[in-house]
């Protein structure tokens, strides 16, 4: 049993629609894949920021260490004119000197408390929020990997099926291929069926005129969306016919 021209055609659409499932689905998780990677592009700055906050707090603490320091080595230099002074007047004056720097130390060391526990509990903080960061970069990845491994099967897929495709298309008129492929670059349903005298994607009320061809199974367009329009009707009953 050869099949005519439009059963062939019909056939290719329907074997395209159960393609475009496929393709659809591709198309949904290249752009999941392309959401997640935001995500992690997302933690990864959160840990780079977290990094520069540490670095820039410990560059704060290593100053006041600094300045610390500084007052510890003025002291002792202080100290050391103060064994060689000759008259009480300028032994006085440098001990006061030593004391104003005793109580500069005294001063400060709670400022560098501050920052030593700050520096701490930032860490503390950031170790915690880096180690979440890290879980939460793991889930993502792979998920990635999972929707990528998807893609790839369905590509296999997509691509095992072209042989038969290729078959289907050989049995369809070249001029009618040609019009198919143009209208399949556009729209997802190139080729709809015709249901109470209406296209079923656009609704526009087919002429009686062409109603008559599309149940003649000549390849009509829809003035209303230009899909090419068939009766199924009349296929099933030619399929019984036949
Ligand atoms: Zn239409």
């Amino acid at each position: 049993m050869v099949k005519n021209a439009f059963d062939s055609f019909i056939d290719l659409i329907t074997f395209d629609q159960s393609l475009f499932v496929m393709e659809k689905e591709i198309q949904t998780l290249i752009q999941e894949i392309s959401h997640l990677d935001k995500v992690l592009l997302d933690y990864a700055g959160q840990l780079q920021a977290g990094q520069t906050k540490i670095k820039t707090l410990k560059k704060e603490v290593e100053n006041k260490e600094h300045q610390m320091k500084d007052f510890d080595e003025q002291e002792r230099k202080s100290k050391e004119r103060l064994a060689g002074v000759k008259n009480d007047r300028e032994h006085q004056a440098i001990k006061e000197e030593i004391n104003r720097l005793k109580k500069k130390q005294h001063d400060y060391e709670s400022t560098l408390m501050i920052a030593w526990n700050s520096l701490e509990s930032l860490e503390k903080e950031m170790h915690k929020h880096e180690q979440e960061l890290l879980e939460k970069q793991g889930a993502v990845q792979a998920l990635l990997d999972a929707k990528k491994s998807r893609i790839n099967q369905l590509e296999k897929l997509l691509q095992s099926t072209q042989p038969e495709r290729l078959t289907k298309e050989k049995q369809v008129p070249q001029e009618w291929m040609e019009k198919y492929s143009r209208m399949r670059n556009c729209v997802p349903n190139p080729v709809v069926p015709v249901v109470n005298g209406s296209c079923t994607a656009c609704f526009y009320s087919i002429p009686h005129q062409d109603f008559l061809s599309v149940l003649d199974h000549q390849l009509i367009e829809c003035k209303g969306c230009y899909r090419f329009l068939y009766s199924k009707e009349r296929v099933q009953d030619s399929g019984e016919v036949a």
